[in-house]
């Protein structure tokens, strides 16, 4: 696999440096030259196949080159050890349920398969690695879990003190071993700014190899595209052959891009709905083909409160090569919070599944598109969190009490190991250093 920079003015460079570099010097977004179509065959029998199967075969055909078949199989095996299951809950209108990873949202997919790829390059390499990462949230605790225990890693997570739910900070408290959590005394931006500023320490530098496991990341993007497959597969081994449209709820765009490149590799898809919460920057470039950057604003479906999409290129890059492009393949929907506690209360009632509120933003913009149209279709909406990651949005809006999973509440009850630091470099790179 051969990536060149969206900004072209770094090198190009093979998947492996891609990986651990993150993002290229000039800033732009590491992105492949090929995205190869897969056979007929494949779909033809797609129907057949298990999620690591379907795994297997997508990662092969975009980084075969790079990793041998035993590896790969074995790296998909380790990274994708969990189902993403559709289930209908109106006719015709099914969630793809990402969230049964260790941490509970979608982004364990690009985490765990980060992970995985990693650690590959490193035992080939002898190389031990540092990875500095900081979290609003719900990345640390994929992060977290995702590195646990790998060999050659040490993982050293930055979260703002008092600003992220308590089970999320649970999560990245109380694994131990080569996970460590930095309770830092200010706020993301601060975190942010502390990982940044040790990236350009020279001396931290020079005792570190120090790598970046963001969600740019390309090694995050393919594991993505992964599931779109085998949500198609379900479809149709349940019969349902109408065309298919996926809505995604979006922040960063990394997940709509996934699907993107699913539909790249030849995965048949009508359209993609691009669902965001008031933060609609990318449904109004749908409208107006205007991008325009704003300041994020909060609300409750806040993995998604992003003002400036870190994938947006990718995106558009993916989907055409001009506007009329774009629009073909995507189109734009947005929620505020109101519409979105609505739509939780109307769909328990109605059915009894309980969404959080980002899988809610999803349903809506789904419901939304299909009914415009005039003809039957199989659709998709992205769950990509379980809603008891959300549990006092989604009880104060059902108004009911709802079930924790066993795995959320086992770490309700464990204690959580952090080491207190102030918001200044300068106590940063010494605790680093000593
Ligand atoms: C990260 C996240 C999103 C947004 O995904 P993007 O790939 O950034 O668009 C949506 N929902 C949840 C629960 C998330 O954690």
């Amino acid at each position: 696999m051969i990536l060149y920079s969206t900004n072209h003015q770094s090198p190009d460079v093979l998947l492996e440096e891609a990986v651990f570099r993150g993002l290229p010097q000039d800033n732009g977004l590491y992105m492949p030259y090929e995205i190869s179509e897969l056979p007929q065959s494949f779909f033809d029998n797609i129907q057949n196949l298990s999620l690591t199967e379907i795994a297997f075969e997508v990662s092969k055909a975009l980084i075969g080159n790079d990793i041998p078949e035993n590896d790969l199989r074995k790296i998909v095996n380790t990274a994708i050890n969990f189902e993403a299951p559709i289930v209908e809950i109106e006719p015709d209108t099914y969630v793809l349920e990402l969230f049964h990873g260790p941490s509970m949202a979608f982004k364990d997919f690009g985490a765990r398969f980060m992970a995985a790829l990693m650690s590959y390059f490193l035992q080939k390499s002898n190389k031990d690695i540092h990875i500095l990462v900081a979290t609003s949230g719900d990345t640390g605790g994929a992060v977290a879990q995702g590195f646990y225990e790998t060999p050659g890693i040490k993982v050293t997570i930055l979260y703002p003190k008092g600003k992220v739910s308590d089970i999320q900070e649970k999560q990245l408290t109380t694994l131990g071993k080569n996970v460590t959590a930095l309770e830092v005394d200010g706020t993301f931006d601060d975190c942010q700014a502390l990982v940044k500023a040790a990236f350009l320490d020279q001396d931290l530098r020079q005792k570190f190899n120090l790598a970046s496991a963001n969600s740019i990341n390309i090694s995050r993007l393919i594991p993505q595209s992964f599931y779109y497959f085998n949500a198609y597969a379900q479809l149709k081994k349940a019969g349902n052959t109408a065309p298919v449209v996926f809505c995604v709820p979006s922040g960063n765009f990394g997940n709509l891009s996934a699907g993107l490149i699913a539909a790249k590799m030849g995965l048949p898809v009508k359209m993609f709905v691009a669902a965001t919460n008031i933060n609609n920057i990318v449904p109004d470039y749908l409208k107006s083909g205007v991008y325009a950057p704003k300041t994020s604003q909060e609300t409750i479906s806040n993995a998604m409160d992003v003002g400036n999409p870190s994938n947006f290129i990718r995106m558009k890059i993916l989907a055409g090569s001009d506007f009329d492009q774009v629009i073909q393949k995507i189109t734009g929907d947005f929620r505020n919070d109101e519409e979105t506690k609505k739509a939780m209360k109307k769909v328990y009632d109605q059915t009894g599944y309980i969404m959080c509120p980002h899988t809610a933003v999803a349903y809506l913009g789904l419901k939304a598109y299909t009914e415009s149209l005039g003809e039957k279709v199989a659709g998709v909406f992205l769950s990509t969190a379980h809603f008891a990651k959300f549990l006092d949005v989604v009880e104060e809006t059902l108004h009911t009490k709802v079930p924790v999973p066993e795995r959320l509440e086992a770490l309700l009850s464990k204690e959580k190991v952090a080491i207190a630091m102030p918001k200044d470099f300068s106590s940063f790179k010494a605790y680093l250093l000593s």
